[in-house]
């Protein structure tokens, strides 16, 4: 496999027992048995076809912000877009951006040209395809609100454009989370605006995020999705959660909703948190929390 996989893709971009603990915030993961860069979209034009003929497991990694990868890693090729995969070009009030791109170059790019309606992305630490994938939001904004179409790949290597209603957008999930397609570029359709008002709203964004998350530590945001009429953060808080720890994971003492790496933790330790807290709340509230974070791997 590899063999044929070298002669359209550089081997230099093909390793093997990749740490994946170097690709996710929060710092967990055995190894990748490979882990290919994608550099151009025919690369996958030839790639994914091949390997859902095979049956080789694969697996799109963005930028891992929303990620829990076993300890015993994942027997499988993970593939992640790099260089020319990470362009961001404007044009008037569109802005079409690969999906390796992360969402907080797209908004400094938005401000620099004076485009409003993308603040709310600035500080969530994915790509802009896992960005489509996840339907991320924060502050009232969410992925929705700003896209206008997102081209994508199949697992026949057949190319798509989709646009917003097609993309099923809902509570961080859309067509894609179901499907599966790739994500390859993003175009998102912006207002005009004042990049000092712009930038002076992404600062208040991130002033309240330093204030009110646990930035300092490794995590992947909110473990959870929002439960309907709930909040997470506040019924782990009631269910007496605060703080609660596995060695080195621990929900946090600033945010509840967050579940952190205190340093040492393991996959396991982390995953073992989130089903101690799924079990208390549902006990105590019946309110059945479920991870907004994804699972890769053997733990
Ligand atoms: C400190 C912190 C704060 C956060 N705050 C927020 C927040 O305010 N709002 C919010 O919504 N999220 C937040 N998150 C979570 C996370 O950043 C988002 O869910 C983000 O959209 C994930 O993007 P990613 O590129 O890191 O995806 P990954 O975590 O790498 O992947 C997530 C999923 O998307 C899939 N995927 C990724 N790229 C593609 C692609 N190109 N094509 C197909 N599938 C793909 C993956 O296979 C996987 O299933 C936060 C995380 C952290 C660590």
């Amino acid at each position: 496999m590899y063999d044929y996989i070298k002669t359209f893709i550089p081997r230099e971009r093909i390793l093997f027992h990749e740490p994946m603990n170097q690709h996710t915030t929060f710092r967990v993961g055995g190894e990748a048995e490979c882990f290919i860069t994608i550099q151009q979209e025919e690369e996958l034009v030839k790639l994914i076809p091949y390997l859902n003929q095979i049956e080789q497991d694969y697996f799109i990694l963005g930028n891992g912000s929303n990620l829990l990868v076993g300890d015993k890693g994942y027997r499988g090729i993970v593939l992640k877009f790099d260089g020319p995969m990470e362009q961001i070009r404007t044009d008037g009030t569109r802005i079409t951006a690969k999906a390796g791109a992360l969402l907080a170059k797209v908004a400094v790019a938005a401000k620099e040209n004076g485009l409003t309606g993308l603040e709310f992305a600035a500080g969530i630490p994915g790509t802009i395809g896992g960005g489509a994938v996840m339907n991320a939001g924060a502050y009232d904004g969410e992925m929705k609100q700003v896209v206008e179409t997102v081209r994508v790949i199949d697992r026949e290597g057949e190319i798509t454009t989709l646009d917003n209603d097609t993309m099923e957008f809902g509570y961080r999930t859309s067509i894609i989370k179901n499907r599966p397609y790739i994500v390859l570029e993003v175009v998102l359709r912006l207002a005009e605006g004042d990049p000092e008002q712009i930038g002076a709203k992404m600062e208040e964004l991130a002033e309240q995020r330093r204030s009110k998350q646990p930035l300092e530590y490794a995590s992947a945001g909110s473990t959870f999705k929002r439960p309907e009429g709930y909040y997470a953060g506040k019924l782990i808080m009631e269910a007496g959660m605060r703080g609660y720890r596995i060695g080195g994971a621990q929900v946090s003492n600033k945010h509840c909703g967050f579940i952190i790496n205190t340093g040492r933790a393991t996959a396991a330790d982390i995953k073992e948190v989130i089903e101690e807290v799924q079990e208390r709340v549902k006990e105590r509230f019946h309110v059945s929390l479920e991870p907004e974070v994804v699972f890769l791997g053997d733990f």
